[in-house]
């Protein structure tokens, strides 16, 4: 419990010191068990592997398909329900529909630009058993801080840094302030349209080879390999694959908004 505490100032993009431990045992724990032997364990490993790649094909081809339904009608929650997978929107949703808990004062103006609010919020506890949060008569204050030429804020609770989910805090902020939730907000990661990179390598459990990704995804790659081989090899002309390719990361991005605008 310490820990989030002492590390609530840094970006963990929701990595737990367990999480890598408790994840791989959870995978095997059907497939494997101490009689196992080595030959069997080959066998088991990719039938576990195979399971998990259809498991997160179908996650994928369901938050494509299917649409979340909206809880409280705030701007920023139809957002990310048309752009976030079910799993994320479900995390931003728990923090949305929190927001009428919530009663925000304006502080102090503390620069030219950055207002100080403070925001008062009840206190969730977790069950141990159900694992369910449930709502306590306590009160918390949380202090944000608005820039109002950057628009970014900053929230005591640090959810966004450990967990990678705007808090509930910050979104109450904007809503009252009128201001779109910022792009760095919104991490490209959870979007729906992101492709895995996972998904196109082709391994023993999983053949990917037939998906219209993939099979881009080749021929972009063959195409690419004689310019990383010239780059590579002949004097000064790695910089220039590498400015290349900076400028084409940002063209695809602008192609990519513009695309999703159009939705
Ligand atoms: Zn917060």
């Amino acid at each position: 419990m310490w820990v989030p505490i002492y590390i609530k100032h840094l970006f963990w993009a929701v990595m737990k010191t367990t999480q890598r431990v408790k994840s791989i045992h959870s995978l095997f724990d059907d497939y494997v068990n101490k009689h196992t032997t080595l030959a069997e364990f080959v066998e088991m490993y990719c039938r576990a592997m195979e399971k998990r790649a259809e498991t997160e094909k179908q996650y994928d081809g369901h938050s494509e398909t299917f649409i979340w339904k909206i809880a409280c009608g705030l701007p920023c929650e139809s957002f990310f329900q048309r752009y976030y997978t079910d799993v994320k929107f479900i995390d931003i949703q728990r923090e949305c529909s929190r927001i009428m808990f919530l009663h925000c004062f304006q502080n102090a103006v503390t620069s030219d630009n950055v207002t100080e609010y403070t925001i008062s919020d009840m206190v969730w506890c977790r069950n141990k058993e159900t694992k369910k949060e449930y709502l306590t008569q306590c009160k918390r204050n949380y202090r944000v801080c608005f820039d109002m030429t950057s628009k970014l804020a900053e929230c005591e609770c640090s959810l966004f840094n450990y967990s990678s989910i705007i808090c509930r805090h910050m979104i109450k902020l904007y809503d009252i302030l009128g201001e779109e939730v910022p792009d760095r907000y919104i991490l490209r990661r959870w979007r729906k349209v992101v492709l895995r990179k996972h998904t196109c390598v082709k391994v023993v459990y999983h053949d990917p080879s037939k998906t219209e990704h993939v099979v881009s995804y080749n021929e972009m790659q063959l195409a690419f390999e004689p310019n990383f081989s010239k780059g590579s090899v002949v004097k000064d002309t790695k910089q220039l694959v590498l400015e290349f390719l900076e400028l084409l990361y940002i063209r695809m991005d602008e192609k990519r908004v513009m695309i999703e605008t159009e939705i």
